[in-house]
């Protein structure tokens, strides 16, 4: 089952997707993860040439973005589907995830639009903080780490991201509005679009997604 999870920047897609991915047994590939992986490095040359944009809260541009999933879909995991978090968000991004599921006899079967108002996505990335060492995200209000600054899982450091900061987050919920939330409409007339109120808690919204999905047996 291919699943993709559309929204603006800080809707919750990522949390989602975790929990989507152990419940289904299916991979969960965040382009942003696999961006952020890369930059890391130091070493990689997709590092190098995505991290300015990626500071400015700009898209890397589709060609890269086409060739890093059409290599993590032939992957032999991928082959019972994936869960795809931030991917696709342009129009030429998801024609050409069409294309790629197509020649694997596949095709997108649910669109899972995670509705937030601006407001609160404002707030929720704003306080955002990941761990540096295993990636778990924290909210310094909403879903506070019992010793401050540390992981609850791991001791880890956490960290905000630089792109949390409040001047990239203008611009990346800029240009969620001009390149991605076209893609609203692409699905809707493909007839997999489920929006999905994305204010509650993240029990609420899983219970949501997985009346969409179902439930495994
Ligand atoms: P995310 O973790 O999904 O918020 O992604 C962080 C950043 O990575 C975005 O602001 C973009 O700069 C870049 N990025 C992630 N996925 C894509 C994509 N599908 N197309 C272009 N850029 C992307």
């Amino acid at each position: 089952m291919d699943i993709v999870l559309l929204g603006p920047p800080g809707a919750g897609k990522g949390t989602q997707a975790r929990r989507l991915s152990q419940t289904l047994k299916i991979p969960h590939v965040s382009t942003g993860d696999i961006l952020r992986e890369a930059i890391g490095d130091g070493k990689s040359p997709l590092g190098r040439e995505a991290q300015e944009y990626i500071r400015r809260g700009e898209l890397v541009p589709d060609g890269v973005m086409v060739d890093l999933v059409e290599e993590r879909l032939r992957r032999k995991d991928a082959a019972q589907g994936v869960i795809l978090d931030g991917f696709p968000r342009t129009q030429a991004q998801a024609e050409a995830l069409s294309t790629l599921l197509k020649r694997q006899g596949r095709s997108v079967e649910h669109v899972l639009l995670l509705d937030v108002d601006v407001e609160e996505l404002t707030q929720r990335l704003s306080g955002r903080r990941v761990c540096k060492g295993c990636g778990a995200v924290y909210h310094v209000n909403f879903n506070p780490t019992k010793e401050s600054g540390k992981c609850d899982r791991c001791g880890a450091a956490l960290i905000q991201r630089e792109d949390d900061r409040e001047e990239v987050v203008r611009e990346r919920l800029k240009v969620y509005e001009r390149q991605t939330q076209p893609l609203i409409q692409f699905y809707k007339e493909r007839s997999v679009l489920h929006p999905i109120q994305g204010q509650g808690t993240v029990e609420e919204i899983f219970d949501r997604l997985l009346k969409i999905v179902g439930r495994p047996h």
